[in-house]
């Protein structure tokens, strides 16, 4: 199996490295400092892939996500009120909501979550600010502070600029002003001492109080060894030499003598005719924005093709119906077993549980028929389901190409063969009922009958029917529409 599919061949050397492990440990994590971006949920599916590549083993693993909300606010973020400036240094998880219930950490953890469960994953989410508040990683944090030394070391390999002698691994919160304006000025055992920027001074027990907390370099490298983690991916700009992987690798084994886990870097991910999420636009593209357009299982899909460190666009232009049709077609040969190794393992990716019955689809692009001439009131279960994502589709990206409106009117002069064949077709449409494949055969023997061409014949129908040119397939638009409502757009043709 493992050549078919790259979360296979991970698990496999996830395996491999720790063989007798009874929980393996895989890991992701963000700051929610403002909007999570698409970006960081494929570091999110691709560890969930890995994560069911290992149960597929018959391994138990457990998924944590880490919320490093016991970071610093930095800055304010495009939609945030500038007035949050004032927050500037404070834990994420301290600054009130926008919303106004709630942290501002949790308003952003929210969405996210909610995002994530309705495509089938759910983590067990941990928030740093409630682990770092109930002084859970005291231990290992004196253990990075008598060890300073060698940290220093291995950080100014890469650095331009050395750190100090008197740097330390942690950043204290002021117990005054809540802020990390602070610098420590001794560590005695588990007691530091520190000195605000306004004013204040104390000394204190780290296991007794949670104002403190280790550096991004030292902290994700102390939480492999508390979690003890198996597998993590990273982006891009954690993955270069001298970046936060690597030199969390050396520190972690120098300062808690534990191993790395097992890393894969994933790339970023591209737009492709989002309009407003363009990068010039400059907004923030979500897993909630993603979701409006794509059913979970092909946006899951659209992840599980593609190895995690080749880049790749999501597309919000006509392109989406061929994703569908892709998915679609998939789906089928998964069921008719004639699905290679390969996609059926892709097939499985997808999928949000382990149902075996073959779900009942209506295909994209009808349903974009259908919204259009207003028939999926009777729609239910998965087809109600996806007419909603075709519905927002035409309103918010669709080409112009694909709009169109019925018309009441016949808005335009037809004579000769013209109106002939039009005539024939209302004859045809009147005499019987047809399926879409003897529709679509009946209008070759009314271009006969009148002596028109047929590419006239179809440029006419539009015409009349939808008041363009061009359109969806004629046959099932006719039929999606209601013969007897095409019938009486026909009749008033003079
Ligand atoms: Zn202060």
């Amino acid at each position: 199996m493992e050549k078919f599919f790259w979360a296979d061949k991970l698990a496999k050397d996830i395996i491999k490295v720790n063989k007798d492990k009874k929980i393996y440990v895989v890991a992701s994590g963000i700051t929610p400092s403002g909007q999570i971006h698409i970006g960081n949920f494929r570091e999110v599916i691709t560890t969930d892939m890995v994560a069911r590549a290992l149960e597929s083993k018959g391994k138990k693993v457990r998924f944590i996500y880490s919320w490093d909300d016991f970071d610093r606010f930095r800055k304010v973020p495009k939609g945030v009120p500038k007035e949050y400036e004032k927050y500037i240094g404070m834990p994420l998880s301290e600054i009130p909501s926008p919303s106004g219930k709630g942290s501002y950490a949790e308003y952003l953890e929210k969405e996210f979550e909610d995002s994530l469960k309705k495509i089938g994953i759910s983590p067990e989410f941990i928030r740093q600010s409630v682990m770092y508040k109930k002084c859970a990683y005291a231990k290992l944090i004196k253990k990075a502070i008598d060890s300073r030394k060698d940290i220093i070391k291995i950080l100014n390999k890469y650095r331009k600029e050395p750190l100090n002698k008197d740097w330390y691994p942690i950043e204290v919160y002021c117990e005054k002003c809540k802020k990390d304006s602070t610098k420590v000025k001794s560590v005695e055992s588990y007691e530091v001492e520190y000195e605000c920027k306004c004013g204040f001074k104390n000394k204190f027990d780290i296991r007794k109080k949670g104002i403190v907390k280790a550096r991004w370099r030292v902290d994700w490298p102390m939480r492999w060894k508390y979690e003890e983690v198996d597998f993590e991916p990273g982006g891009i700009d954690h993955s270069v030499a001298g970046s936060s992987y690597f030199t969390g690798k050396e520190i972690v084994k120098k300062v808690y003598n534990h191993d790395a886990p097992m890393y894969q870097l994933y790339e970023w991910i591209g737009i492709k005719g989002g309009g407003a999420f363009s990068s010039s636009a400059g907004n923030v593209l979500t897993l909630n924005d993603v979701e409006e357009i794509y059913e979970p299982e092909v946006l899951r899909y659209l992840f599980v093709g593609t190895k995690p460190k080749s880049a790749f666009s999501i597309s919000f232009d006509n392109d989406v119906i061929k994703i569908y049709e892709d998915f679609d077609a998939l789906e089928r040969k998964y069921y008719d077993g004639s699905a290679n190794p390969r996609e059926k393992r892709m097939y499985e990716m997808s999928k949000l549980d382990k149902s075996k019955k073959q779900p009942k689809r209506i295909s994209f692009r009808h349903l974009i028929t259908l919204v259009q001439v207003g028939k999926t009131k009777d729609l239910n279960g998965l087809g109600k389901k996806r007419a909603e994502k075709a519905r927002n589709w035409l309103e918010k990206y669709a080409g112009k190409d694909m709009k169109f409106k019925v018309q009441d009117k016949v808005k335009i002069k037809l004579s000769g063969k013209d109106k002939d064949a039009m005539l024939e077709l209302k004859k045809s449409l009147e005499r019987q009922n047809y399926t879409e494949d003897e529709l679509f055969n009946e209008f070759y023997n009314v271009c006969e009958k009148a002596g028109t061409k047929n590419t006239d014949f179809f440029r006419i129908a539009y015409l009349i029917i939808i008041g363009k040119g061009k359109g969806p397939r004629l046959a099932s638009l006719i039929l999606a529409i209601g013969k007897e409502k095409v019938i009486k757009l026909l009749k008033q043709i003079k």
